[in-house]
């Protein structure tokens, strides 16, 4: 605040080095935004998908994932998910493949990494753009290489309740700097030059419209945070893999099903904690779940009811959730309990102590 530069400049510099070097590429692969559904939008022009193209993603994720497609004037194309990783399945994508196919869009769900080898193998054989919606994944691997880093665009969010936050914020990694060089002339109107240059110490320079752009870029304000949230990434994710071994363990003997455990050769980001609550192993639906810990002074969270549920996108593509079984039964069963590397001990406590009393209730069977 008292270097009397708030808007993008110096430190959105740092702060996106900084993220270049924790994914391990060079600096001129990433540009900082103002969100993911930015990171996305711009992505998807920057790899020339647009009208009459299609977009394979999943059911399964937050609706910024296809309103970034839909924005583009792409056409989204829904793949089922697995219903035990809850992430795309690679076999479903195969089945949704059409000569009008340019991209797929691979959702890293609770920072669990996607089949990459698969999903690059369909990307290979059909020639198509590969753009991974890392939200949940800033630390995710899959056998050895980094969430972001195997497809054409990785786009990243830093909205409050992600692992790393700026208040608002994104950023996209690129295989190919030209595509970051497009990406930061759409970020900023589609000017030639951005404001940092334009005012900076070597005098007043011209700018020039070279196409029409948005308004995505990011602060100094937000990246003076993020270099910061950046240093604790690793301490953030240790205590949130104590939290999700604590749950694991301590739900075991429930008549709920847990989230998968991470495979082999990867890292799972440990970005959500999801249940799902099955109405007739448990005697209550997950609805009635979401009262009874709010009534326990728990809050919750849903992610997600399958993009499917929602009545735009019913309307506008005539989807029925049914033709997505897997990801609508669990958009249908899922609860999100709290998960925040700002828990101590005694707030997983509250939290498992609730869930207990909730299926130890006389109600349940
Ligand atoms: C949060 C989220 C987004 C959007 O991120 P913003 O930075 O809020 O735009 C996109 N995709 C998924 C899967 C998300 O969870």
């Amino acid at each position: 605040m008292r270097s009397g530069w708030l808007g993008t400049g110096p430190k959105v510099k740092r702060f996106e080095s900084d993220f270049a070097q924790y994914k391990g590429v060079p600096a001129d692969r990433v540009a900082a935004v103002n969100s993911c559904t930015a990171a996305l939008h711009i992505s998807f022009i920057a790899a020339g998908v647009g009208p009459g193209d299609e977009v394979i993603t999943t059911p399964l994720t937050f609706a910024a994932t296809l309103n970034a497609i839909i924005h583009s004037g792409a056409t989204p194309v829904l793949a089922d998910v697995d219903p035990v990783t809850m992430n795309i399945s690679p076999d479903r994508i195969r089945e949704r493949i059409t000569d009008r196919t340019r991209a797929i869009l691979p959702v890293h769900f609770a920072g669990r990494p996607c089949d990459m080898d698969a999903i690059m193998e369909i990307a290979r054989e059909h020639s198509l753009m590969v753009i991974e919606d890392c939200a949940h994944a800033v630390e995710t691997e899959y056998h050895g290489q980094k969430a972001g880093t195997f497809g054409d665009f990785g786009c990243f969010s830093f909205y409050v309740t992600k692992n790393v936050t700026t208040g608002e914020g994104g950023m996209i990694l690129a295989r190919n700097p030209e595509h970051i060089a497009r990406a930061r002339v759409l970020a900023l109107h589609g000017l030639s030059k951005d404001a940092w240059h334009r005012f900076g110490d070597e005098g007043y320079k011209h700018y020039y419209v070279t196409e029409c752009g948005y308004k995505y870029n990011m602060m100094d304000l937000q990246a003076a945070i993020g270099i910061h949230q950046l240093e604790r990434i690793e301490n953030n994710w240790q205590r949130r893999q104590q939290l999700w071994r604590r749950y694991q363990e301590s739900f075991a003997s429930l008549p709920l099903t847990r989230p998968a455990e991470p495979s082999a050769d990867t890292r799972h980001a440990f970005h959500l904690y999801t249940l799902l609550v099955d109405e007739s192993r448990c005697g209550l639906n997950r609805d009635d779940f979401l009262v009874a810990l709010h009534e326990r002074n728990i809050g919750t969270g849903v992610h997600y009811l399958s993009l499917p549920e929602h009545p735009f996108y019913r309307k506008r593509f005539g989807w029925r959730p049914e033709d997505w079984p897997n990801a609508m039964r669990i958009g249908r069963q899922t609860l999100s309990l709290p998960f925040s590397s700002a828990m101590d001990d005694n707030d997983a406590d509250d939290v498992i102590a609730a869930v207990h009393s909730i299926l130890s209730s006389p109600d349940y069977p």
